[in-house]
């Protein structure tokens, strides 16, 4: 999460952002293998092989190889971004400068995130995205719309409705070309479009793949003594009676300790709300849930002053909540969410109603 926010911000440096660190290993008695790629796992031999000979042998195997940024075909260079690792971040910061010109491609997470960053840091920053509305598909229309208002009145340059016909890399910068015909120079673009699954070594062990590694509830895959977990699953979710590929840091570990649990013998359903948080624009964002499918929105608080909690309920039913500058409701929502609570709109929408008695009532 960092890499986009208090890294890229340079506030945060190397020692704050390493997740495994080597002291943690050692007392775990965690051995890990750097430089070591996997071709695939022979699980009935009970075995992983790997890439230019050698096995390590084990009992269970866990798939959480993540997933990777997608890239737009050709598009290179030392002026080109993908934000995945710490040395993108790395690179990006080296650029976010007053008066520098940073265009963004793609107006989700990666977007709209290293837009705050850069316009903290002064930079002129144009977003191009390629829905109506950023967000639309997470958070619905209307506030996907106050998402892009957000982005507006701090002076991004958000297009939507765009797409990218090319993208020139020179020297000295970058020009983009949209469908409409616009072209938006810069210093450096960043492209930001979404991630595409690692299901390589799954798809080389014979383990069934559909838009994403399948798991089920206890992140088993299909083949015995193999689990999977993270970005790179698509894993049945009883909550929301459907398949879900979830790319958010919460989840990857969340659904990494149920593994754990699974793989341990200890059988645990993995069946979570979901959560996740952006910081943007001085602003605290957060959503829980699936907001795919609701016939109201109850709000809590106020749109018009970025302070509220707006529930989706499906008849009646509280399916997902997104909150700006209300974190700390985000726990009770998340048990409404888990309980397909039914409460009362109107007292739902009264601050004077305790979120935690309604939850109880
Ligand atoms: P993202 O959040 O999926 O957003 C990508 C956006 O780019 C979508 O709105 C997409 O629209 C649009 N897009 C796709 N192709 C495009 C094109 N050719 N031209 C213009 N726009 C295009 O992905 P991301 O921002 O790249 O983030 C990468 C991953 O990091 C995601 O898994 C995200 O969840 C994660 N992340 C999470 C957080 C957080 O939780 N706070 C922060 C940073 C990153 P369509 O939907 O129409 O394709």
């Amino acid at each position: 999460p960092p890499l986009s926010k208090e890294y890229l911000a340079g506030e945060q440096d190397l020692d704050d952002v390493i997740l495994l660190d080597e002291d943690f290993c050692t007392a775990k008695s965690i051995e890990v293998m750097t430089g070591t790629r996997v071709e695939r796992i022979d699980a009935a031999a009970g075995r992983a092989e790997l890439a230019g000979g050698g096995e390590v042998p084990g009992d269970a195997f866990l798939l959480a190889t993540g997933s990777r940024a997608r890239r737009l075909p050709g598009v290179e260079g030392d002026r080109v971004i993908y934000l995945r690792t710490l040395d993108d971040a790395t690179r990006l910061r080296g650029y976010l400068q007053p008066g520098a010109r940073i265009v963004l491609v793609g107006g989700g997470f990666i977007g709209s995130e290293v837009a705050s960053t850069a316009r903290a840091a002064g930079a002129d920053v144009t977003v191009l995205e390629a829905l109506a509305v950023p967000f639309e598909r997470i958070l619905g229309r209307q506030m996907g719309q106050l998402c892009a208002q957000l982005q507006r009145d701090h002076g991004v340059d958000l297009r939507t409705g765009q797409t990218v016909e090319s993208v020139d890399v020179g020297d000295s910068g970058v020009a983009v070309r949209t469908g409409a015909g616009d072209v938006v120079e810069g210093d450096v673009v960043v492209i930001g479009i979404g991630t595409v699954p690692n299901i390589e070594v799954a798809e080389r062990s014979g383990i069934a793949v559909d838009g994403g590694v399948l798991v089920d509830e206890y992140c088993r895959t299909s083949v015995e003594n193999v689990w999977a977990a993270g970005d790179v699953v698509n894993t049945w979710q009883p909550l929301f009676g459907r398949r879900l590929r979830v790319e958010h840091f919460d989840n990857a570990s969340k659904q990494g300790m149920a593994a754990a649990k699974n793989m341990l013998g200890q059988a645990t359903a993995y069946d979570d709300a979901h959560w996740f948080w952006s910081d943007q624009f001085g602003l605290n964002l957060q959503q829980s849930g699936v907001a795919e499918r609701w016939d109201q929105i109850v709000v809590r608080g106020s749109v018009e002053d970025r302070d509220f909690m707006a529930f989706y309920l499906d008849a009646g039913v509280v399916r997902a909540a997104f909150a700006i500058e209300r974190g700390g409701d985000m726990y009770v929502a998340q048990q409404m969410i888990l309980a397909q609570a039914a409460p009362d709109p109107a007292k739902l929408a009264d601050e004077d109603v305790e979120l935690a008695e309604l939850m109880a009532s």
